[in-house]
C-alpha cells in the first residue's frame, strides 16, 4: 500500500516529533490534539527545531517551506483523519482512551487506513477489537527521542495481517528508521521488557543505599558504553510512564516483585516525573 498521508494523534512529547519526523520524510501529516496548549506547543516545537536545522545549515529554506505546508496542526480527529493512509495513534498511556481514539477513528478514517499505536507496552490486540479493522490495528512503537532514534518495534499481534506488516516496516524506513519485527504479541515488546530489567536492578540498587544515583549512571555509561545511566534515561522517557508499566504487569502477574520500586513510587506520588516536569531523579532547572 502507498501511504502519502500520515494522522499522528497526540501532539505531545511522542506526538510532536512524529509529526515533525513524518513531515521531514516527506508525507503530508495532519497532528490532532484535544489541547489547543498542546498543538501551540507542538508547532513551537517544530519552528524551533527547523531554524535550529537552518542555523546549522542542514535543511534549505526550500525544505523547511515544504515541511511548513505539509504538517497541519488541527484539534480534533475528524479533519485529521479522513483522509488518512496510515494513523499513529501517541495519545495518553490509558487503554480506555486509546480504545475510544481507534473507536473514533474506524468511523473516520478511509477503510484501508491502517491504524498504529505507539504505546509503549499496550499490546494492539487490546484495542483492535473498538475497530471493524483488526487486520489493519498494530502496534508501531518509537523510542524518545522519535526524532533520532532508529529503533522502531513493529509487532504482529495474531490479528494483524502480513501487508499491514509489510506497509508499516517500509513506512518506518521512509522515516529513516530500523524496524524491529515482533513475530508475537508481548507486553512492553523488545526494548521495555530489556530497559526495565535494568532500571530495576538500579532502582534496587540506590533504594539499598548501595550507591547514589549519580554513581551507578556513571557506571552504567563506563562499563558498557551506554549514551545515558538508567535514571537520566527514566527522567527522559518519563517516571510516570515507567511508574505506569510496573503497576500494569504487577496487576498482570500479581507477582509483588513486578510493583514498581520505593524510589520511583516515591517520586510519581510526588508528580516528579523527569524531565517534563522539571524534577525526577535530577533535577532540571528552567532556563
Ligand atoms: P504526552 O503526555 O506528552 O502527550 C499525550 C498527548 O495526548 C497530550 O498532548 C494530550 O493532550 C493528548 N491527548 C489525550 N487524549 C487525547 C485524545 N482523545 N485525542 C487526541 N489527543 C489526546 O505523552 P507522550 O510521552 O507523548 O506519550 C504518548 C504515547 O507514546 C503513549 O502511549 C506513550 O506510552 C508512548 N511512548 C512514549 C515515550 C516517551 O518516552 N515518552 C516513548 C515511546 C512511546
Amino acid at each position: 500500500m502507498d501511504v502519502k498521508t500520515i494522522c499522528v494523534v497526540g501532539a505531545g512529547l511522542m506526538g510532536q516529533q512524529l509529526s515533525l519526523l513524518a513531515a521531514v520524510s516527506g508525507f503530508e501529516v495532519y497532528c490532532a490534539d484535544t489541547s489547543r496548549d498542546a498543538l501551540k506547543r507542538a508547532e513551537d516545537f517544530v519552528a524551533a527545531w527547523l531554524s535550529k536545522q537552518k542555523a546549522k545549515e542542514k535543511i534549505t529554506d526550500a525544505q523547511t517551506e515544504r515541511v511548513n505546508e505539509n504538517l497541519h496542526f488541527v484539534v480534533g480527529l475528524e479533519e485529521a483523519a479522513k483522509n488518512a493512509d496510515m494513523v499513529i495513534e501517541a495519545a495518553v498511556e490509558d487503554l480506555a482512551v486509546k480504545r475510544s481514539i481507534f473507536a473514533q477513528l474506524d468511523r473516520i478514517a478511509p477503510p484501508h487506513a491502517i491504524l498504529a499505536t505507539n504505546s509503549s507496552y499496550l499490546v494492539s490486540s487490546k484495542i483492535a477489537d473498538a475497530t471493524s479493522r483488526p487486520d489493519k490495528v498494530l502496534n508501531m512503537h518509537f523510542f524518545n527521542p522519535a526524532i533520532v532514534m532508529k529503533t522502531v518495534e513493529v509487532v504482529q499481534g495474531p490479528h494483524v495481517s502480513d501487508e499491514t506488516v509489510a506497509t508499516v516496516m517500509d513506512v518506518a524506513r521512509a522515516l529513516g528508521k530500523n524496524p524491529a519485527k515482533v513475530n508475537k504479541e508481548i507486553y512492553g515488546f523488545l526494548c521495555n521488557r530489556i530497559f526495565s530489567v535494568l532500571t530495576k536492578e538500579a532502582c534496587y540498587l540506590l533504594d539499598q543505599g548501595i550507591a547514589s544515583v549519580e554513581d551507578i549512571d556513571t557506571a552504567v555509561k563506563g562499563a558498557f558504553g551506554h549514551p545515558m545511566g538508567p535514571f537520566e534515561l527514566l527522567d527522559m522517557t518519563g517516571i510516570d510512564l515507567e511508574y505506569h508499566l510496573g503497576m500494569e504487569r504487577f496487576r498482570e502477574t500479581g507477582n509483588l516483585s513486578d510493583r514498581p520500586s520505593p524510589s520511583l513510587t516515591e517520586r510519581f506520588g510526588k508528580g516528579d516525573y523527569g524531565r517534563k516536569t522539571g524534577k525526577g531523579y535530577y533535577d532540571y532547572p528552567k532556563k
